[in-house]
């Protein structure tokens, strides 16, 4: 191995090359008896008589532009003021949290953001901004709509972007790492300068710490943007990576390649990683992308490794695949195999495509869009596809039995960055429908989610029912597919405070954020009803310590009046016909609207909420 000295980040050649030796357990070493701070390095490999191209390296911590080259940088002086007491959220659970999933363009390059640094890291530490007529964007936004975290797509070094033309303004999620240690430079000011990316970055991570907002990190670690070219091939040619009998790679994330979790130096490497991400950036949780191309006991030694820097911080992850693996379907971390993953959550698809339709099928309509037959698949998201005594598993569309073994192994939602988004699939499902129509459906959609056990996972923007013009897989789209017009947190003001609400309820009521499967089979009771599209049920016992006895929820999601038997007494309505107040809605004459138990009327495509008095 060879060491090769540089004093910028580009376009000079080295100024030193230093031959590495080998020594104890495989470690190549050199050293360089100087203070190199604000010098560059890259190594050669010599692999088979043969010099393979440079790379930074798989543990660079920080780079220059393009990340072509890694920095040694000063890690201390890059800590933003008050860093030492910097801590996230501490939650005792995951499902206290509520997850609002964003990219850092989406978020802040609409003209009308109100803020300065768009698209940069530093949106996310500007405070107070707002649009042209006044509404909260931003760092405002968030604390305003109460979610507990944002889950940001990938930040770390990825290829797509060139980091050298920033003026051309390109857009993509960022799924194609480069180098997994060292932040994204395109969300810097200046990428040139291998310190700006992680000072920047932890100016944001302590700006939304500090109104009381956790950052959870997307990871990929599935696979690389590059095969022999990867930073693993050119360190350790053919190691990182499965691969088919034949030799060529394996492709279970559908982008070329797949990494081998169950080796030990790759296994090692994602979880040192995230440890990092961590220690360095305080960072609060990690999304892991096609996760099931991890083995069981790697996910394992993640959440381990992390509960004990920190026990507040949470893992969740995508329980699928993108194709076939060598490696055998029962070490995968699925969905289906999360029972041996206890501190480890999955995404239920099987509430995502209940609720709105098939994610694939864009005209496909689901529980909320009045198609039947989706009413046990509800209930096992209601559940969080734990085993309860009547919830016929049987009947589920995506799974046929109770693979979680507790509700904070279960992230529920309807959208995210992929596919249509609700707004649009809403739009492709519900031809002849008015917009006020397909935002009631979104209402409902959502309540759902919001109510179910497990943790709940919004899209950002769906609270002012954005769209990206109906293009589902906008990864490299521009930002005028991409970027949330904030124009929309007037025009859809009611869409927003009910979505505002929905996060109050659930976050004042622990019935809705119970943390195991026996005290949801306990508390939890569906009710007998006779109609398709329609769902009933209480949350009993003061669930989870929760100030009320009991809780009513019913959803209808036909388009027709729904009549369902409550029983008698007085009950306070929280939720009714399309509208939702935590608190409690109120009649004309600004009294606490009640009901009495008998025959109730739940309107069409909407949620009833109702506490007992
Ligand atoms: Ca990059």
């Amino acid at each position: 191995m060879r060491l090769n000295l540089y004093d910028t980040d580009r376009n000079t050649a080295a100024v030193k090359h230093i031959d590495m030796t080998l020594t104890d357990n495989g470690v190549w070493r050199a050293s360089v008896p100087e203070n190199l701070t604000g010098k560059f390095y890259t190594f050669n490999v010599r692999h088979d008589g043969k010099w393979l191209a440079e790379t930074p390296g798989v543990w660079a911590k920080a780079a220059g532009t393009n990340g072509q080259r890694a920095a040694i940088i000063d890690f201390a002086a890059t800590n933003p003021e008050g860093w030492a007491d910097d801590h996230g959220p501490r939650i005792d659970n995951i499902t206290d949290a509520v997850i609002y999933e964003m990219h850092h363009r989406d978020y802040s390059m609409h003209p009308n953001s109100g803020i300065v640094n768009k698209g940069k890291f530093l949106a996310l530490t500007e405070q107070d901004t707002r649009t042209l007529a006044g509404s909260p964007t931003g760092i405002a936004h968030l604390k305003d709509l109460g979610v507990t975290h944002v889950h940001i797509l990938p930040s770390y070094d990825y290829n797509s972007v060139d980091e050298s033309q920033l003026p051309s303004n390109n857009y993509n999620w960022g799924y194609d790492p480069y180098n997994y240690n060292t932040p994204e430079g395109s969300y810097s000011t200046n990428p040139a300068d291998p310190t700006a990316r992680v000072r920047e970055m932890k100016q944001m991570v302590k700006a939304l710490h500090d109104v009381g907002i956790g950052v959870v990190m997307d990871v990929v670690y599935n696979h690389t943007s590059q095969n022999d070219d990867s930073n693993f091939s050119l360190t350790a040619p053919g190691y990182y990576y499965r691969h088919r009998a034949d030799g060529s790679y394996s492709d279970a994330s559908g982008c070329g390649n797949e990494t081998a979790s169950e080796r030990q130096q790759m296994r090692n490497f994602i979880v040192n990683s995230v440890v990092n991400w961590v220690k360095e950036y305080h960072i609060d949780g990690f999304r892991f992308d096609l996760m099931a191309i991890h083995d069981i006991e790697t996910m394992n030694q993640v959440a381990a490794a992390l509960k004990e820097v920190n026990p507040s911080i949470f893992v969740y992850g995508e329980g699928w695949t993108a194709g076939d693996s060598p490696l055998p379907a029962k070490d995968r971390a699925l969905k289906e195999n999360v029972s041996a993953m206890p501190q480890v959550a999955v995404f239920s698809d099987d509430i995502r495509d209940a609720v709105k339709g098939h994610y694939s099928n864009a005209e496909d309509r689901g529980f909320a869009t009045g198609k039947p037959g989706n009413e046990e698949t509800v209930k096992i998201g209601i559940v969080a596809s734990t085993a309860h005594p009547q919830v016929d598993y049987s009947k589920g569309n995506n799974s046929k039995f109770a693979y979680a073994t507790a509700p904070t192994q279960i992230i529920n939602y309807v959208s995210c960055h992929d596919d249509l988004t609700l707004t649009d699939k809403l739009a492709k499902s519900m031809p002849g429908s008015t917009e006020a129509d397909r935002q009631r459906a979104a209402r409902l959609a959502q309540t759902i989610v919001f109510t179910s056990q497990g943790t709940p996972f919004m899209f950002a923007g769906e609270e002012v029912f954005r769209d990206k013009k109906g293009v589902h897989n906008s990864y490299k789209s521009p930002d005028s597919i991409n970027a949330i017009d904030w124009t929309l947190l007037e025009k859809n003001a009611d869409q927003n405070e009910y979505y505002r609400q929905l996060i109050r309820l659930r976050k004042s009521h622990p019935a809705f954020r119970m943390t195991t499967a026996d005290a949801i089979a306990r508390n939890l009771v569906f009710d007998k009803v006779d109609a398709p599209n329609l769902i009933s049920y209480s949350l009993k016992n003061n669930a989870n310590g929760d100030p009320e006895k009991e809780i009513k929820v019913i959803f209808n999601g036909s388009d027709k009046d729904a009549v369902v038997k409550i029983p008698k007494g007085i009950w306070r309505v929280i939720a009714r016909d399309g509208r939702l107040n935590a608190d409690g809605l109120t009649d004309a004459d600004g009294k606490p609207m009640e009901i009495k138990g008998g025959k109730v009327t739940v309107e069409p495509t909407s949620a009833l909420i109702l506490f007992r008095k």
